[in-house]
């Protein structure tokens, strides 16, 4: 503030006239420098080191393990609805709102609306709706934002109750958490610009593909045989301010999440098959079982009429029309 009012000060005591003949000198000096057609370089700008989001940089990923594992992963344990005193619900209903940890980057999932400030996306609809069965009334929730890495330390540091957040249910997951039923199956693609002839991770060998840090997304980039350079990154809206940027060649993580940026940059486009599966799952800390199961009886309900009304709203128009996958049970 006081730097602005004191700069303010000194262009008034220059004087109005001064400040016209000085404008006008340096538009004559200009002019002189170059002639017409040969433009003038006014900076060595390649010598710039172009500035990066926060934390943005090269990966070191261990992609040992996980992968092999079967574990059943996507078979959660049965629904039960209900609250009991005493359970993970009823602290939840005591304590007078549910904490969700979720996304604020991803567009169509989870992301800011701007004109209302509020948050929006097929995952939030998902979080409204365990607490609109825990409370009679969705508007009981408080939202966490939370990175890709975060999701699974603010499970078990007790920070949430719950994370819906594009998150990928697997066995390396399971061993720290638990999840719900599959509530979404995506799968991972590629997002590059529009002019690109890059079809697979393979046409990526030794080029830079962004990801963010802590998703399984990175890992499979890491994992590809030709290799590309994984970038990693907080948020995805990052990837894509350095796509844009020129300091990556591709983005590379799940096609809902790649869907969202190319409505968001219409420069871009998804290339390739999905050479994944994704299947979503709602994040719960490991000892709150009661948790699970009550989570899985909402989707139950969920997937009996507000999943399609969500789906039709955010994802149909990029994705196509879509049913909601069945749940499996252990
Ligand atoms: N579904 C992937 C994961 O859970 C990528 C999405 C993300 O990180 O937000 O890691």
């Amino acid at each position: 503030m006081s730097r602005g009012r004191a700069s303010s000060v000194r262009v008034r005591s220059v004087g109005v006239k001064r400040l016209v003949a000085v404008v006008s000198a340096l538009a004559v000096v200009a002019a002189g420098c170059g002639s017409p057609g040969a433009p003038v370089d006014p900076a060595p700008v390649g010598s710039v080191e172009q500035p990066k989001p926060a934390n943005a940089g090269p990966a070191q990923v261990d992609v040992e393990g996980a992968a092999a594992e079967d574990c059943n992963a996507t078979a959660s344990l049965p629904p039960q609805g209900g609250i009991p005193s005493g359970s993970t619900m009823d602290e939840i209903r005591e304590r007078g709102y549910l904490v969700a940890g979720v996304d604020q980057n991803t567009f169509l999932f989870g992301f800011r609306n701007p004109t209302t400030g509020t948050l929006e996306g097929f995952d939030i609809d998902m979080a409204k709706a365990v607490a609109k069965a825990i409370f009679g009334d969705p508007g009981k929730i408080r939202f966490r934002a939370v990175t890709s890495a975060q999701r699974i330390p603010a499970l078990t540091a007790g920070d949430v109750d719950i994370v819906v957040r594009t998150m990928t249910i697997n066995c390396e997951r399971l061993k720290e958490i638990n999840f719900s039923s599959v509530y979404y199956v995506a799968g991972q693609r590629i997002l590059v610009d529009e002019n690109s002839d890059v079809r697979t991770l393979a046409d990526l060998e030794g080029q830079k593909v962004c990801a963010s840090k802590g998703s399984t997304s990175l890992k499979n980039i890491a994992k590809a045989e030709r290799k590309p350079i994984p970038i990693q990154v907080d948020d995805w809206s990052d990837c894509l301010v350095m796509m844009q940027q020129g300091q990556v060649e591709a983005i590379s993580t799940d096609d809902t999440i790649l869907a969202g940026m190319a409505q968001q940059d219409p420069t871009t486009k998804i290339v390739g098959e999905r050479f994944t599966e994704e299947p979503y799952g709602i994040g719960i800390p490991k000892e709150d079982k009661d948790m699970v199961r009550f989570v899985n009886a909402v989707l139950e309900d969920v997937r009996g009429g507000e999943w399609q009304k969500s789906y039709d709203r955010w994802l149909a128009g990029p994705l196509g029309s879509a049913q909601p996958p069945a749940a499996k049970y252990k």
